[in-house]
């Protein structure tokens, strides 16, 4: 940016970001651009089209200076601005929780239809649901279903303390802090002798040698906890599927999203436990098996 004397419009700084990340090999280069402008001028993606003539402040400038730089150092655009809708709710992330993704939204869909069957089949269908969410992260699971279900509670675990600061900040801001409980430990060893409706988690499951090839923005932006699921990806899935059956009520199910090609494995490593009578595969927007469930008798 450091041209003779410009005056930097909307329309001039967006066409000139766009190229230097391109350059930088950022792979939505125009998108990111105006997504954090916008930001900057506090405005909808849409007023920077009717006003690419307007010039920018020198303060706007400078923040979005500051903004484009960490960007072109692939940050996630979500660490950038602090924040990432998922699930109707603007979530606030930093680099210590995974930046909650689109198909993670098909977990919680699965969660939602399924307690609801649960509730609609019950004999007490105003008693409280209580179901648990395993590595919990910034909360985007249990949080959006806590928010699209009435009468539900939940309890959560993660092992990072700082992913549960954001989570706990999460739950008060969205005003359902009094439905959750928060846990640090190790999956579900901190909830051991409680039953719940159900089971949910979103587990680190990349295998280890496929750490190298994700793209910068996670492989060096998001935590290494968040992702690493051992050597073939399903270390998280073979405890999982050995301790959840039995802290399941009768009737409950233990959902998990699942990485490609993981969800046959899991489906037989949670079906291997006598205690579950059927296992469904759900499919992501994008066709690929995503969502494993696990039905308890
Ligand atoms: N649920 C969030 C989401 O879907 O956006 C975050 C999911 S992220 C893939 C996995 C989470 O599991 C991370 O927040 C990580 O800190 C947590 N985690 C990793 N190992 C764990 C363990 N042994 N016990 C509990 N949580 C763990
Ligand atoms: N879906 C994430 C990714 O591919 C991984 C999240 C996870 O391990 N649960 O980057």
């Amino acid at each position: 940016m450091a041209e003779n004397n410009p005056i930097w419009t909307v329309g001039r700084i967006l066409k000139w970001t766009e190229t230097y990340f391109r350059q930088k090999g950022i792979e939505s280069p125009r998108l990111d651009a105006e997504v954090l402008l916008a930001h900057v001028l506090d405005r909808p993606r849409i007023y920077l089209y009717v006003h690419f003539d307007e010039p920018l402040q020198p303060d706007e400038l400078a923040a979005y200076r500051g903004m484009i730089r960490r960007r072109a150092d692939h940050v996630p655009v979500a660490y950038i601005l602090g924040e990432k809708d998922f699930m109707g709710l603007s979530f606030h992330v930093t680099s210590d929780t995974l930046v909650p993704r689109p198909d993670t939204e098909i977990l919680v869909q699965a969660a939602l239809d399924r307690l609801g069957m649960i509730r609609a089949k019950s004999r007490t269908p105003d008693e409280v649901l209580r179901f648990a969410d395993i590595g919990t992260g910034s909360g985007a699971v249990c949080l959006s279903v806590l928010n699209h279900m009435e009468r539900t509670e939940a309890d959560t675990v993660d092992i990072s303390p700082a992913a549960r600061a954001v989570a706990e900040e999460n739950a008060a801001s969205f005003e359902l802090a009094d439905r959750v409980t928060f846990y640090t430990g190790d999956l579900l060893t901190p909830l051991r002798g409680r039953r719940y409706a159900a089971i949910l988690s979103n587990p680190p499951y990349i295998p280890d040698a496929e750490i190298a090839s994700l793209a910068p923005e996670v492989r060096c932006r998001e935590p290494r906890m968040a992702l690493a699921g051992g050597e073939d990806g399903l270390d998280f899935y073979r405890r999982l599927c050995r301790e959840a059956p039995s802290m399941l009520l009768d009737g409950g199910f233990l959902a998990v999203e699942v990485g490609v090609h993981q969800a046959e494995h899991v489906a037989a490593l949670a079906g291997a436990d006598p205690l579950i009578v059927r296992t469904e595969v759900l499919r992501d927007y994008a066709g690929i098996e995503r969502v494993v469930v696990a039905w308890r008798q």
